[in-house]
């Protein structure tokens, strides 16, 4: 791969229209609010359900839906009693409801129609929508279609789709909190609907840990096995966005999330390493203040802020041991190693199907990487040959999207 002929050319920064969060009012009914969890048993899911737990007076989790952990779903099943459930298939359907306790009988779901039936349920206030990559797109705009409170972790919906989703959240009314710690610490450190004051904002600053590679010599980076990629050194996480921040896609797909979620423009959201991952985005304005959030690296922080906004509730995790710490850090990341930042910063600059193109490339190559067909630095080589090969392409719909995605992965997945 050659690093300077860059495929699709620069071009002038495109900025969205506006971003989501401008005018910030999440319902108060005054009874506990009704959960949707999708992605239940992945990291995020579980998470989530952990801070449900510790507020029983303020959530009740309404649905679940998994995938393919049956045996994880029946027992957040059986301890929340949801009175729906979704899983991937008919099989997995009928294996869920076998481990079931007697005399519980949800609703049953199955696949992507079920997953988005959940998101929309009447009996639904606040949608998690953290199922990972581009299947988390259609249960999320489901949620949006029926103006939810959405605590969306999956960013690869905004990546495919952010001017649906807003354009969607505009006209339903649905509030969009986003969980994902860099973009929550923003949300945070500007006072939630206080990003209305972006015109002040010279620049938002996201925090990347540098992944596990952060300091290993480009040789060894080039020769990274799954095992090494998965070993992130601050954050428990599922395995592709694992993967992701050991090529530094995660940040990648953060930036596009970043300028999809404020309107800014790409060249105005810059990228740190922070190895301690302690300080999780700061907002620079134009006089010069820096306003970050800080907290310990558990995603139940971000959750727990959305899951209770505008309330700001008590919760069990680990504190910050400042002397302990003794030493924040920040460098530049090492983007020739790490070329993945600069393809999401040109698929973002490209236009509207250069990311679809992106994060399908990226699904794809991350797959085959995981199950040893593909070496490590293949990924960034995946993705470049897949944004080379695309001329752009209207994309009206999310069947339209969903089409150039799946195009995409045949083609990365015979490259390999
Ligand atoms: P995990 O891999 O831990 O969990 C993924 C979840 O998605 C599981 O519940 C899995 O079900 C489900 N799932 C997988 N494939 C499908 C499918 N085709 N249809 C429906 N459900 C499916 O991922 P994470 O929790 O780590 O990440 C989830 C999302 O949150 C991602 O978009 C990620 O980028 C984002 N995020 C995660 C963070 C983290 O700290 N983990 C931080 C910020 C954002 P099953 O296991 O039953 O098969
Ligand atoms: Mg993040």
């Amino acid at each position: 791969m050659t690093r300077t002929s860059l495929c699709p050319p620069p071009c002038p920064d495109a900025a969205p229209a506006s971003g989501y969060i401008s005018s910030l009012s999440v319902p108060e009914t005054g009874r506990p609010r009704r959960l949707a969890v999708l992605g239940a048993t992945g990291s995020i899911g579980v998470s989530a359900l952990r801070v449900a737990a510790e507020h029983p007076d303020r959530y009740v989790v309404a649905a679940l839906a998994g995938a393919t952990n049956v045996t994880l779903l029946a027992e957040q099943a059986a301890a929340f009693r949801p009175a729906a459930l979704a899983v991937l298939d008919e099989a997995r359907a009928a294996a869920l409801a076998a481990l079931l306790p007697a005399g519980y009988a949800p609703d049953i779901r199955i696949g992507p129609a079920g997953y988005a039936a959940l998101a929309g349920a009447a009996e639904v206030d606040v949608v998690v929508s953290a199922i990972v990559g581009a299947a988390g797109l259609v249960p999320t705009l489901a949620a949006v279609a029926a103006g939810k409170v959405v605590a969306l972790a999956n960013k690869e919906s905004l990546v495919l789709a952010g001017d649906l989703i807003r354009e969607t959240a505009r006209r339903t009314g649905a509030v969009i909190l986003p969980v994902d710690s860099e973009h929550n610490a923003l949300f945070q450190a500007l006072g939630g609907p206080g990003l209305p004051d972006l015109p002040l904002v010279e620049r938002l600053v996201l925090t990347a840990s540098g992944g596990p590679f952060r300091t290993k010599p480009s040789d060894e980076i080039a020769g990274a096995t799954p095992a090494m990629a998965l070993a992130h050194p601050t954050w428990a996480m599922g395995p592709k966005i694992s993967v992701d921040s050991a090529t530094l896609m995660n940040k990648g797909l953060e930036v596009i999330e970043a300028c999809r979620l404020s309107g800014l423009p790409v060249s105005m959201v810059e990228v740190v390493v922070h190895p301690q991952s302690i300080v999780h985005s700061l907002a620079q304005l134009h006089d010069g203040s820096l306003l970050a959030h800080l907290g310990p690296p558990d995603m139940r922080v971000a959750i727990a802020y959305c899951l209770g906004y505008p309330a700001r509730l008590p919760l069990s995790v680990p504190r910050v041991d400042l002397v302990k710490l003794s030493r924040l850090t920040f460098e530049a990341p090492r983007e020739r190693d790490f070329p993945c930042l600069g393809l999401a910063r040109r698929a973002l600059r490209a236009g509207a199907s250069h990311p679809v193109v992106l994060n399908a490339a990226n699904e794809a190559a991350v797959a085959l990487f995981l199950e040893g067909r593909l070496p490590f630095m293949g990924i960034a080589a995946t993705i470049e040959a897949a944004l080379c090969a695309h001329a752009g392409e209207a994309l009206p719909d999310a069947a339209a999207i969903l089409d150039l995605d799946a195009r995409v992965r045949r083609a990365a997945e015979a490259r390999a």
